[in-house]
């Protein structure tokens, strides 16, 4: 389930990362079991997404990792130490929040100096430091100005600038791009992993947003009711989800009925394929990622377009039949059908996966 990424490595600055461990931690708020029993790894230097649906413990985990919480029971270790009974303020972490974080009353450059003053480093470093680090997040002029001043994205800069000013071994970051717009949001997230790469710090981001962690982690942890579904890489959880909840988290997926013919191909739409893993004979369900269908005049399944989104390279169409509403990624072109006309949904994959248990 879990890879090495070659990313890691190239990342890494030697001696500064730190390894974090999660074993067997549990939290308990009353009758709710916010985390049962979580085991998660993450090696030195690299970017770890905790990916999630609302409430599944992704918060509860990162707190606990940044000594805001205790666990009910298990160890947390920073680099093979026991930090579980250490308090927030000598973990050695760096947290960016989702949002409005700043100190109101300070300018961005204070801001970022803030951790430095509490550990009574002398001023001229402070802001020295803090000019270095606002330049590398692309705010070298804009030290002066105060949080209302600044966009929700420059804020989020700011932030990310302080949680780095005291060069934490690890670095958490809680839904940090969730409050901005959508293009601040990616642009942020790029310049984010840049700099999490050119520091080589190991980072938790904790997100609900599938997109968002395939795009930027070394590897994703995949988190479902408290407990750890799957860890690998953005590709493994993607290509190959180990459960039937991370196959409908992560990305879209068709389920389609299939008939397996015992030499390990299956039957799809009425086209074969190899079915990953052989399998048996006899009626099976099959997952099927958008971009595995296509649509065409004739043969696969018949139905009618609900709604096509130019995304680009491919066009996103829902098309209703008789097996359900399906989602195809169709190579964009001037012929594809639009909504309200009919199209025939047809498998354009050479192999296809069952449904995990
Ligand atoms: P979201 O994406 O919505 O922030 P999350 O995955 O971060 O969700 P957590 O905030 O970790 O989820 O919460 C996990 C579970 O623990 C939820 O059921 C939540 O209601 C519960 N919980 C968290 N903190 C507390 C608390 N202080 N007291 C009681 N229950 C809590």
């Amino acid at each position: 389930m879990t890879a090495t990424s070659p990313r890691v490595s190239d990342a890494r600055t030697a001696g500064s990362a730190a390894a974090v461990e999660f074993r067997g931690v549990s939290r308990v708020f009353g009758q709710a079991r916010a985390l049962d029993g979580l085991d998660l790894a993450l090696r030195p230097g690299e970017l770890l997404a905790l990916l999630g649906p609302s409430g599944c413990g992704k918060t509860t985990a990162l707190r606990l990792l940044a000594g805001f919480d205790t666990p009910s029971s298990g160890q947390i270790l920073i680099d093979g130490r026991d930090v579980t009974g250490v308090p927030a303020s000598k973990r050695d972490t760096g947290m960016v929040f989702q949002a409005y974080s700043l100190f109101p009353t300070m300018t961005a450059a204070d801001n970022v100096a803030f951790g430095l003053r509490m550990r009574r480093v002398a001023a001229t470093t402070r802001r020295s430091r803090a000019a270095e680090l606002l330049e590398l997040v692309g705010l070298g002029d804009r030290g002066g100005s105060y949080p209302h001043e600044l966009s929700g994205g420059q804020q989020q800069r700011v932030a990310l600038a302080r949680a780095l000013a005291v060069s934490p071994s690890v670095l958490l970051l809680d839904e940090p791009l969730s409050a901005l717009d959508a293009r601040v949001r990616v642009q942020l997230r790029d310049e984010i992993r840049r700099l999490q790469l050119a520091e080589g710090i190991t980072t938790l981001f904790v997100t609900h947003d599938q997109s968002e962690a395939l795009a930027v982690a070394d590897r994703v942890a995949v988190l479902n009711a408290g407990r750890m579904e799957q860890v690998g890489t953005p590709l493994e959880v993607y290509g190959s989800p180990a459960t039937a909840f991370v196959s409908e988290f992560v990305g879209v997926v068709n389920r389609l009925p299939a008939q397996g013919s015992g030499d390990g191909s299956v039957e799809v739409l009425g086209s074969r394929a190899a079915l990953e893993g052989g399998g048996a004979a006899g009626p099976l369900t099959v997952a099927v990622r958008p971009e595995a269908l296509t649509v065409g005049d004739s043969g696969g399944v018949a139905g009618t377009v609900l709604s096509a989104t130019f995304l680009g390279p491919v066009t996103r169409l829902v098309v209703t039949t008789d097996l359900g509403e399906l989602t195809v990624d169709a190579v964009s072109r001037d012929t594809l059908p639009r909504p309200g006309e009919p199209a025939h949904v047809r498998l354009d994959a050479e192999t296809v996966r069952p449904v995990p248990a």
